[in-house]
């Protein structure tokens, strides 16, 4: 039977990538959508016309209940997850002194909480089962800072210290815990960007002069879900074309 994958944002530029690599690799995968998103089903056919039978769910990460039944059903459906990717994510930037409370909890429970919410009912049948990969789409900015982003770049630097407290607790029970921290790559929350900003202020601060592919962070993916990567753990890898350099 194919192992399971859940791909929490799949519908997005960077989540659809990573759905069809990993169900190019064998994985049977699920993905979960927002409650209101009117375009899933619309999502799934076009999938299906295209040769993917994924299954989606909808269910809102930054709630914990609504992730625990989320994914009770999947399990239910398909089996026991083994792969998780901790994708979906939302940005609302603005000035530390314009930020509000409200877009500040909005994206530390949307990109954050949502690690704890959907990690937490995965976890302990990866380790029983003794395999599992977890995997956490943080970003450049989190490592680096970004101006207007306190409220995305500390959500997605708290990824990353969440994946190596728990790749310490999961060691040695065959479960790998890692960060992916993808610089610019051209999905709509990029390409929303006006033109005039990214060709002015964004491009130039990458050595390679170009957006990253969402392909490309899905290959990644699709490594760090492998056989091979069993020994790579607590990583935060970087995929931005050199515009950070650690
Ligand atoms: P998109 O906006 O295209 O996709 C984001 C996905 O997250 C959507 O599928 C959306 O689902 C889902 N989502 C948002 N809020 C919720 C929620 N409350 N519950 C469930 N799902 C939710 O963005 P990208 O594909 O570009 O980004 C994917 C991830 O990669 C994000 O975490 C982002 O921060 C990160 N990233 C992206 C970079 C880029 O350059 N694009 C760079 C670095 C990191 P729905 O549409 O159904 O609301």
């Amino acid at each position: 039977m194919s192992r399971v994958t859940l791909v929490t944002g799949g519908m997005g530029g960077l989540g659809e990538a990573i759905c069809i690599k990993m169900a190019n690799m064998g994985y049977a995968v699920a993905t979960t959508y927002s409650p209101g998103n009117t375009k899933a089903e619309a999502w799934l056919t076009e999938m299906k016309e295209k040769g993917y039978n994924f299954r989606a769910y909808p269910c809102d990460v930054a709630d914990y209940d609504a992730a625990l039944e989320c994914v009770s059903q999947i399990v239910k459906d398909m089996g026991p997850i083994d792969v998780l990717v901790n994708n979906a994510g939302i940005t609302r930037d603005m000035t530390f002194k314009k930020m509000d409370k409200l877009n500040w909890d909005l994206v530390m429970q949307t990109n954050l909480d949502s690690v704890f919410n959907m990690t937490k009912p995965v976890c302990d049948g990866m380790v029983e089962r003794g395999w599992g990969r977890i995997i956490n789409i943080s970003s450049v900015n989190g490592q680096k800072g970004a101006f207007g982003q306190t409220n995305y770049s500390a959500a997605k630097a708290g990824m990353h210290g969440f994946s190596k407290a728990l790749a310490y607790e999961v060691a040695r029970k065959g479960v790998t815990v890692n960060t992916i921290s993808p610089g610019y790559i051209g999905t709509k929350m990029v390409t929303a960007i006006a033109p005039e900003v990214l060709e002015t202020k964004i491009l130039p601060q990458i050595p390679m002069g170009r957006l990253g592919k969402p392909e490309e962070v899905a290959g990644l993916v699709a490594y760090l879900a492998s056989e091979e990567a069993a020994f790579l753990t607590g990583a935060n890898i970087a995929i931005n074309g050199g515009q950070h350099m650690q």
